[in-house]
């Protein structure tokens, strides 16, 4: 499930993806860890650790100015999940009225004191208290404290791992009054639980796309998250309102209830939890309070799935229907539902009741009087277009001589079809060849499609004079030929590679060399390509057999060339490992694509004796008028109609 939606609204990266593109070009350290995959899109190696450390030390530089040091061998912080976490305390520390010189404390801040560094950039006036146990962490916390200038605002204190408490020790001769803890602690209890996990997709803490890099101190803890969360609220309460807000992000589900079943037990006056979403995965956040000042608003995503009451239809049933029942009534409504192309899924199907999950991509109930009029307007020019002959448009789509052409780009060819302007009367039909042309059309895929749609729509023989046609448009193509090669070139330069002993022509091969001139004038540009260069399967991925280089960033509608002249036995970036690196990218940042989902909801039909009754649930989409609006139009198709037709 893509859980971007419900990342924190103030998180940087729920509408900026980073872009791999402009970060290799800025950051050298960072282009040395893209690849671009056959279509030139660049693809980081999520599996690989200093990929990774990469990525997060290149986000925080871009994004935050924060410049930051962090061993191979130690956790890397992943920065959207550290955000949302950071942005959760801020909602509870505004709905609790505590919003200047926030004092924070993070336990655990590992080799990167990412809480601390992050926060204090976000927010000027707030200072923290840092804990380490381990001493590779402490020095890098400390050495990354310096050189972002925080010295002033970040202490670290060194934690006693064995027998000490998480908090009570560090604070004893602490006097100051602190607004929260935070803690992303140790999860696993031992290797065995460490190793399940990471082979496992079962346990939500599972991160199988990205290599894990904690140390032995980092990931593992006696008792795992749950023991190590429990010293907390012990702690906790000793301290009582020394600290305000009690928190820890917890990073298996199956944590929360015995935890919360610890806040019951030791009557903790206040707690709540709260989730983190980013890319596709999800962790949770446990806090707690002795302050009954302290409020904690809901998440987003508790938001959503909060109970709503549905909306409810009874059907109306005329005297003498003898098909008012269930089934015939979900019948009825399934072929409105296909009618209105709303796909649906029955997950119960039983006599007195049939559940179903609808989902609608578009809006297609509204407005439907002034689709059926475009549709009919549609319709007779169409008719008018076609009524030239099937066999006219057979002979055209064998126009050969357009064949070199063929790597050209199409944009919709059935839309460019359609700019076919017919002359039913003179009997001709006169393509607006240039317009296509600057749209990159393919001739012989205009034709192909109008073969086929000649083949679909003149079946029936409406045809007129269909020879003298089909000369006619295959001349004006012909004619036409030379202003599309002209016309076209300047757009696609990159797609008119030597491509399966097809010629370039002279303008074309011409236009291969500046390409070349203007990428060894770019530096930067052209490591990348160097990069791409080092393994023979990666460079046919920009080269074709001709031996021009083409940009990868340039190549990226290329698919046809290149994959055509990728030798089959290369070790290219296999489909399944850009694949997974697209994967890891979206565990982190969700889908660069997401799927839009208009609607979706969920549909009962029951029998609530004597009437068939429609319920309808929200589930998510655009915004829950348009469930009423679908209700609405199912009401009238039912009303007007019934199952059978009243006598
Ligand atoms: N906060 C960092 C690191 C989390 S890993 C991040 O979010 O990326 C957990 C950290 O807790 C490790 O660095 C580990 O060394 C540290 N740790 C383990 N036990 C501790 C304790 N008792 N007190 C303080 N830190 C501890």
């Amino acid at each position: 499930m893509a859980l971007n939606k419900f990342m924190h609204p103030r998180n940087l990266y729920k509408s900026k993806k980073p872009n791999f593109q402009e970060l290799a070009l800025k950051y050298p350290d960072f282009r040395k860890f893209v690849f671009p995959d056959v279509t030139g899109k660049l693809f980081l190696d999520f599996k690989h650790p200093d990929s990774l450390r990469q990525l997060s030390v290149t986000l925080l530089e871009e994004d935050f100015g924060l410049k930051l040091e962090l061993p191979l061998d130690r956790l890397v912080p992943t920065v959207p999940l550290r955000l949302n976490y950071i942005h959760w305390l801020e909602d509870v520390l505004t709905a609790s009225k505590a919003d200047k010189g926030i004092k924070g404390i993070d336990i655990g801040t590992g080799s990167s004191c990412i809480y601390p560094l992050l926060s204090c950039r976000i927010h000027k006036d707030w200072t923290f208290l840092a804990t380490e146990v381990d001493d590779k962490n402490f020095m890098y916390t400390q050495r990354n404290i310096e050189n972002n200038g925080m010295k002033e605002r970040i202490t670290v204190k060194r934690a006693n791992a064995v027998d000490g408490t998480v908090l009570c020790d560090i604070l004893k001769d602490n006097p100051d009054k602190f607004d929260f803890c935070m803690c992303n602690p140790p999860f696993f209890a031992d290797h065995v639980e460490a190793e399940a996990v990471a082979k496992s997709r079962s346990y939500s803490r599972a991160d199988p796309k990205s290599v894990c890099t904690a140390s032995f101190t980092e990931s593992i803890v006696e008792g795992g998250e749950v023991n190590f969360v429990k010293k907390i609220i012990k702690d906790s309460m000793e301290l009582g309102t020394k600290i305000r807000i009690y928190s820890s992000m917890i990073g298996k589900k199956s944590s929360l209830p015995p935890l919360k079943e610890e806040l019951r037990r030791l009557k903790i006056p206040k707690f709540t939890t709260t989730e983190f979403c980013q890319g596709k995965t999800m962790r949770w956040g446990l806090a707690w309070t002795f302050d009954h000042n302290v409020n904690f608003p809901k998440s987003l995503f508790q938001e959503s799935k909060k109970e709503r009451p549905p909306l409810v239809y009874q059907v109306p049933r005329c005297p003498n229907d003898l098909d008012y029942d269930v089934t015939n009534i979900c019948a009825r409504l399934q072929t409105l539902l296909a009618g209105l192309k709303i796909q649906y899924d029955v997950t119960l199907n039983q006599k007195s009741l049939v559940r179903m999950t609808l989902v609608a991509k578009e809006n297609t109930w509204s407005n439907q009087r002034r689709k059926r009029r475009q549709q009919k307007q549609q319709k007779v020019t169409a008719q008018m277009e076609h009524s030239t002959g099937a066999e006219n448009i057979d002979k055209i789509a064998k126009c050969e001589p357009f064949d070199d052409l063929q790597t050209f780009q199409v944009n919709s060819p059935c839309e460019e079809y359609h700019n076919c302007d017919a002359k039913e009367k003179q009997g001709t039909i006169s393509c607006d060849v240039t317009k296509n042309m600057q749209q990159n059309l393919v001739f012989k895929n205009i034709c192909e499609v109008a073969k086929e749609n000649g083949e679909k729509q003149f079946s029936s023989g409406e045809t007129t004079n269909p020879k003298l046609n089909a000369e006619n448009l295959s001349k004006e193509l012909e004619d036409n030929k030379e202003s599309v090669v002209n016309l076209a070139q300047p757009q696609c330069t990159t797609n008119v590679i030597k491509d399966e002993g097809v010629n370039c022509t002279p303008d074309q091969s011409k236009t291969k060399d500046n390409k070349k001139r203007k990428l060894s004038d770019s530096d930067i540009k052209s490591e990348i390509i160097d990069k791409t260069l080092e393994s023979p399967a990666k460079r046919k991925i920009i080269t074709s057999e001709s031996g021009v280089i083409v940009h990868p960033e340039i190549n990226v509608k290329c698919e046809q060339v290149t994959s055509s002249t990728t030798d089959a036995g290369s070790t290219s970036l296999g489909k399944k490992s850009t694949e997974e690196m697209a994967n890891g990218y979206s565990e982190l940042f969700g889908d660069s694509v997401e799927e839009k989902i208009f609607l979706k909801c969920l549909l009962k039909i029951k029998l609530s004796t004597p009437h068939v009754v429609i319920e309808m649930t929200w589930i998510e989409g655009e915004n829950k008028e348009s469930m009423h609006q679908v209700l609405q139009y199912i009401k009238n198709k039912m009303s007007v109609t019934p199952v059978t037709e009243c006598q």
